[in-house]
């Protein structure tokens, strides 16, 4: 069975299936008398509740970190929600409800309503709701909420992982978890990913048919292929693939405290991509030299309310506190496109991805854009942080998004509060017009950062969500290659360092082209970073400037490819 791979890694065991509980609920119909008795009831299970969840929410931010942790927040939220409670209370009084039915059949209805809903995040929402009935059910009727013990490492199935499941499981026994619904950015994704375990997520209906406890089951979280009850056979091709897996991390370690270096010295900077700072544990596991890319958008999820820049500028600072003196690059919030944001509540688009998003809101926008780059100005007062904007189409939104950056410098300059004078303002360049006029965006800004995600996107004109046509979406493409080049070159020929975030840094094959080409800064998902660290010290600048001006000749994708492969040290 196929899922999306969420998060990396090979994982074979045995099963433990998670189904979701089923609670007897006895609805009982009460007497008059007894109203008052089951709304007491109702609000110490209530009371109960909110102190549960105040430990958890302290126990995850210890455990995961405090963004995590917030789920928490808003779980505490809806415990506080003016139409919630209340509409508990009306269904007792007027139903003549136990409380236990009456919390169930007000929860039902608020899950039902977000869950019809197209948009991902309210959908979650209705998990959320979920979530907090089935505590407040289990207090009132005196079930136990203790996890249960896990006698061995499990790789667990299960149809969705709430954050209160998530926080009582004891993770250093979770081997992989493999879920029913979800997707790269739900709780479970993120989850994994932060305390690096592979999963596969959004499996779909088939997975709690097949799944059955206790059995052996191959999850690959890269791949996203899941195999329940292995062949003696593909279950030794597994477990050969894992020792594989396991000794290449091991013999990679050597490169963890090494610098990246070329085999002729130059110093290249290899760092990491996060979206959390909880994901800061596994770059500097896997040997990384800073952040080429803080996606910040991870911020303002989950959540019904903008981030404050009181509460940004704690995460900046922790970021850039985090990794000493290494380069932190923050990129301004980008959301439009793929990426929603419920409570700002833009209009449905045609084209999302030619839309309404990024930098094109932020400058609309000063009560987004003003409290994001003020905490990050004030942060940069603590740490090497520096600030790219992303979706840059122009000189024009370049200016006016520095001039804000300007602005918001007096503001904090009459106000004494400190920040970093000299902090670097760099962009992204995944858009072709950028590419096109990378030679004048060059004189203002003192980086660039290429996303090849959005650029390839971009360039060949394919949506790089759409699955019919996700062959087309390659970074091998001649054109994209040729925007590299470009962009590097227009970059250093007005003296600044060119860098790229996109995935096509982490690139095995694509190393010796973009190392020809003179890219100064390599930004990928952690567990790329050692193999990429080694396969420098493979390379001369000279052997692999070669290679990039025959990659430059090759006509298609297909070419590039086989040429790469061939190459390949
Ligand atoms: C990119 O487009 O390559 C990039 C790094 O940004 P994102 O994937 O967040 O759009
Ligand atoms: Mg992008």
């Amino acid at each position: 069975m196929k899922g999306i791979g969420a998060s990396p890694g090979i994982a074979v065991g045995k099963t433990l299936l998670k189904k979701e509980e089923e609670i007897e609920i006895d609805r009982k119909e009460i007497s008059k008398e007894q109203v008052s008795q089951e709304i007491d009831k109702l609000h110490s299970a209530l009371a109960e509740a909110k102190e549960s969840l105040k430990e958890l929410k302290a126990e995850t931010a210890e455990k995961f970190g405090e963004e995590e942790a917030e789920i928490f927040g808003a779980h505490l939220m809806i415990l506080d929600d003016p139409e919630v409670i209340p509409a508990f209370e009306e269904k007792i009084k007027n139903e003549k409800l136990n409380a236990a039915a009456a919390v169930k059949d007000v929860v039902d209805q608020y899950a039902a309503m977000f869950s019809a809903m197209e948009d991902e995040y309210l959908k979650e929402r209705g998990a959320d709701i979920k979530d907090v009935g089935k505590r407040i059910i289990k207090i009132l009727l005196g079930v136990n909420t203790m996890a249960e013990k896990m006698e061995e490492e499990v790789i667990i199935i299960a149809e969705d992982l709430t954050p209160s499941d998530t926080a009582q499981l004891e993770t250093d026994k979770v081997l992989a978890f493999v879920t029913k619904e979800g997707s790269r950015t739900s709780h479970t994704a993120i989850m994994a990913r932060s305390l690096g375990i592979p999963a596969v997520v959004g499996m779909g209906e088939g997975l709690l048919k097949e799944a059955e406890d206790g059995v052996e089951v191959i999850v690959d979280g890269s791949s996203g292929e899941v195999i329940f009850s292995p062949y003696a056979a593909v279950m030794t091709e597994y477990q050969e693939k894992l020792k594989d897996y396991e000794k290449e991390q091991e013999r990679l370690q050597i490169f963890k405290d090494k610098k990246a270096v070329t085999k002729d010295g130059k110093e290249i900077e290899v760092v990491g991509n996060i979206g959390s700072t909880d994901d800061i544990k596994a770059v500097k596991e896997y040997g990384g030299e800073g952040i080429g890319l803080f996606r910040t958008e991870f911020l303002y999820m989950n959540r019904d309310r903008l981030p404050t820049e009181e509460e940004q500028f704690e995460v900046y600072k922790k970021a850039g506190e985090e990794m000493g003196d290494q380069p932190v690059v923050i990129r301004t919030l980008d959301v439009g496109g793929d990426k929603e944001l419920p409570y700002l509540d833009f209009p449905e688009e045609m084209n999302p991805f030619l839309g309404y998003r990024a930098i094109r809101v932020c400058l609309e926008r000063d009560d987004i854009f003003e409290p994001q780059l003020r905490a990050l100005l004030r942060a940069s007062a603590y740490a090497n942080i520096k600030v790219m904007f992303p979706m840059i189409s122009s000189v024009v939104e370049l200016r006016t998004a520095k001039a804000k950056i300007a602005e918001l410098k007096a503001e904090l300059n009459e106000e004494g509060k400190a920040y970093n004078d000299e902090m670097e303002i760099g962009m992204m360049i995944e858009i072709p017009a950028a590419v096109m006029t990378a030679d004048q965006l060059a004189e203002e800004v003192d980086f660039f950062s290429i996303g090849t995600n959005d650029l390839i996107q971009y360039t060949i004109a394919v949506d790089r969500m759409n699955e019919k046509i996700a062959e087309m979406h390659t970074p091998y493409h001649p054109a994209v290659l040729r925007m590299v080049k470009k962009t590097i070159e227009a970059g250093h020929a007005k003296g600044i360092w060119v860098g790229m975030c996109g995935e096509a840094a982490g690139d095995e094959l694509l190393l010796p082209f973009l190392l020809g080409a003179g890219l100064d800064e390599f930004s990928m998902s952690a567990v790329t970073i050692l193999r990429i660290k080694e396969l420098l010290t493979k390379w001369t600048e000279e052997e692999a400037a070669v290679k990039t001006k025959e990659v430059l000749e090759l006509k298609t994708a297909e070419e590039v490819k086989d040429y790469l492969n061939k190459i390949k040290k």
